[in-house]
Parts: C-alpha cells; structure tokens; sequence
C-alpha cells in the first residue's frame, strides 16, 4: 500500500491493533471494513460474524470521502439521463434516499450539518422539468430554484433541501460500537475466499478459516480477490483549507456537473474532484495524491471563497469503485458461487447507498 496522507476525518485516529487469534470456523466472513462491510455487519445481527480487514480501520473509500448523505444533484441527473435512461436515474435517486433515511434513523446521535445543497450549474428548462419530476418520485417538495451565492456573487441554482453533511469516520466507528455481535481483525487480508474456505495472511502467517456465506467488500480493490471482477478504481483527491471567511452560500456544492463538488467543515472548506480534468490520474488504485489535481482544487477554492488568503492544510485521495467503468453502472452485487458474494463499486454514492444494500442483504440472508 502507499503511503498513507491522512484525511481530515482520520486525524488523532488511531488504529486499531493487529488481530489477535482468529476463529477457524464462522457463519459468516465481510472482508473490508468499510461502509459496506461495517453496514452488512451491523444489520446481521444474531449471526456470528468476523470482519476481516487489512488495515487498521479502513483504507480506501469510506474514512477518505467527502461525507455527503446525498441523493444527488439535478446537473448530474441531466447527464445521467443520457447513459443511465429516466427509469435508471429516479431509481438510484430513490435508492440514495431510502438509504440515507436508513442511516439516519439508526443513528439519531450522529451530528448531522443539515445544510441542503446548491448545485451552481446554470438553471435551465429541462433542468427545472427533472426537479419537478423528482419531487413527484419523492412525494415532496424536496428540489427548488433560489438565489445562492458563490464568491460573493448571488445567482439562481438548484437546491435541495435534505441533503446533509456527515462526519464519515464517527459514522464508521458508531457501526463498529453497535455491533457487539459482530468481531472486527484489523492487519488481515484475505488472499483468496471461495467455496466456504478463506485464505487469510496475519502477521506474516497464512492461515484457513471455514464459513456458511462470505461477502467480499472490497470496493475499488474487488479485482484481487476476483479476476472476473468488472469493478474499476478511480482515484478521488480531496483538499481542505484553513478556516475561511466567505459570502459563499454554507450547503454542500455542486460544480461541473458534480465532477467537482465541497461542503464547510469546521470553518475550512472541503473541496474535492478534478477527476473528468485529469483522467490519466484517475484510473489507478494508488492513495498518493497528485500535484496537477491539487492545483485545480486550489483554482476551484479560490472562484468558491472570493479571495485566496488560505492556506491547503490537508490534501488527500481516497479510492472510488465504478461498476463497469461507468457512474451508473450495472449492480453493486455478484454471486460468486453458492457461498460467497461480492458487493463493490458504488462510485461516490457509497455513503448513502451501502445502507439500504446491506439491509436488503440482511433481511435476505
Ligand atoms: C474522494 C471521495 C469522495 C467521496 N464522496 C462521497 C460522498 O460525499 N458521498 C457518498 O455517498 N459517497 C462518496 N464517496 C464514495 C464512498 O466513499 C464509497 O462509495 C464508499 O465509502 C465505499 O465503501 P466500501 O465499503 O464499498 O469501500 P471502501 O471504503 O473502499 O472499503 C473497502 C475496504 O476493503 C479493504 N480491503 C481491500 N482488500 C482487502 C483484502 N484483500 N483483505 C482485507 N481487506 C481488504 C480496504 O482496506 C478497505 O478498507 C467518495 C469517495 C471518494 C474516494
């Protein structure tokens, strides 16, 4: 693995130590300790589970995003129509959404910045005919157009009135703590899972463990332990800077249709993207962050506070898995054989998506 540029939600964390003794039998093994394992684990409740991941908390998507409970943004949606059709872009709004209110109804204390978020393209027609039709999905007036401001300049945008901000690593370790059921090893990686038997190396050693079902969630990483996966990696960078003084509207912030996107932290702006900019440094499974992108960002943070008197206190990249390649691809989900299933590739919808897939798993199993 590269060497580590913590995010800002991962500072003073510390990891956890390496496993001790593991189980040689289980019911069921998550490998990955991200949002999709953490979430599968803690609605598996009454089941022996072992949680198996090769860090010390997690190490790819979900202690290094942006935290936004999202179900999207119109200019996104727009363009989505394209590829993913009308059928397949009110899905997936309506799937963020149920997952979301999953997220926040089983943990009412997780501080939630219930800001809303602006999407700052232009407001066109066509525009203002999905927001209608996805109030219709929803059932209430959820999307409008208002004034916002950006740098200082007021303008109409979009807006969406429940999207919120997290803290991903809190939400993390709030999954951890209510699954008492569930045992978490740190410092394991699985080399090989299939057929009921698992391969594990922990502290230089390989050992065997038996289980019932195995759910490999793994993310923009699948293709280790699946040489057919169809999961592709995209490295997202993210920037925050010192704290700031802005006219800038305090919601989360959509820019070139979502490719870029930040929310205020603490009184520091969050802005990350970048990607559709440089796609040469996208498509690998590498956590270093990038010069070029960090230059971008700090552009893009200057146009959203107004002025440039901050400073980049923390840079970092987090790894995305895109289904096929694709923003909206095929299902998350793959069986690979009566055991063992793999759940990975939910792009930058993960937060809000993984857990309405592991109750749906869950309820299943
Ligand atoms: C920069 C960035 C910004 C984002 N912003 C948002 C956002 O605002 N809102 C949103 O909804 N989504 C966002 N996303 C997407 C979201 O973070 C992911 O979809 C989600 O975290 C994926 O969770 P996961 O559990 O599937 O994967 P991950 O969090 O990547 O977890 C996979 C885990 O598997 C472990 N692992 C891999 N191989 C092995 C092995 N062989 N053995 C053991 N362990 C292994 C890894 O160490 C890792 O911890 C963003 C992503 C990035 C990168």
């Amino acid at each position: 693995m590269s060497v580590r540029h913590p995010s800002y939600w991962e500072s003073g964390l510390q990891p956890a130590p390496p496993a001790g003794e593991l189980a040689r039998e289980v019911d069921v093994l998550i490998v990955g300790a991200g949002f999709m394992g953490r979430w599968l684990a803690y609605f598996l409740r009454g089941q022996s589970v072992q949680v198996i991941e090769r860090d010390g908390f997690s190490y790819g998507a979900s202690s290094r995003n942006a935290g936004f409970l999202t179900c999207g943004q119109v200019s996104e949606m727009l363009a989505d129509l394209e590829t993913a059709g009308f059928d397949g872009v009110i899905d997936t709004f309506l799937r963020r959404r149920k997952g979301i209110a999953i997220a926040r109804r089983e943990f009412p204390e997780l501080a939630i910045d219930p800001c809303g978020s602006v999407d700052y393209d232009p407001v066109n027609d066509a525009g203002r005919e999905l927001l209608g039709q996805l109030n219709v999905a929803a059932g209430e007036e959820l999307y409008s157009v208002r004034p916002a401001n950006l740098g200082g300049a007021e303008r109409e945008a979009y807006f969406n009135a429940a999207d919120a901000g997290v803290h991903p690593v809190r939400l993390l370790q709030l999954l951890q703590a209510h699954s008492p059921h569930a045992r978490y090893a740190f410092g394991v990686r699985a080399v090989r899972v299939g057929d009921g038997t698992a391969e594990l190396e922990v502290a230089g050693r390989r050992i065997e463990l038996k289980y019932r079902r195995a759910f490999i969630c793994t993310n923009a990483f699948a293709a280790e332990l699946d040489a057919t996966s169809h999961v592709v990696p995209g490295r997202g960078q993210v920037i925050v800077t010192s704290p700031v003084s802005t006219l800038t509207t305090k919601a989360l912030g959509y820019m070139n249709q979502g490719y870029d996107y930040f929310r205020f932290v603490d009184g520091r702006l969050l802005i990350g993207g970048g990607r559709n900019r440089f796609p040469a440094e996208t498509g690998t499974s590498e956590l270093r962050p990038t010069v070029h992108v960090r230059q971008w960002l700090e552009q893009q943070a200057e146009l959203v506070i107004g002025h440039r008197d901050w400073t980049t206190d923390y840079h970092w990249a987090g790894m995305m898995g895109f289904v096929g390649g694709q923003h909206l691809g095929g299902s998350p989900r793959r069986r690979l054989d009566a055991h063992t299933e793999i759940i990975a590739g939910f792009g930058g919808m993960g937060v809000a998506l993984a857990p309405l897939y592991a109750r749906e798993i869950a309820t299943e199993a």
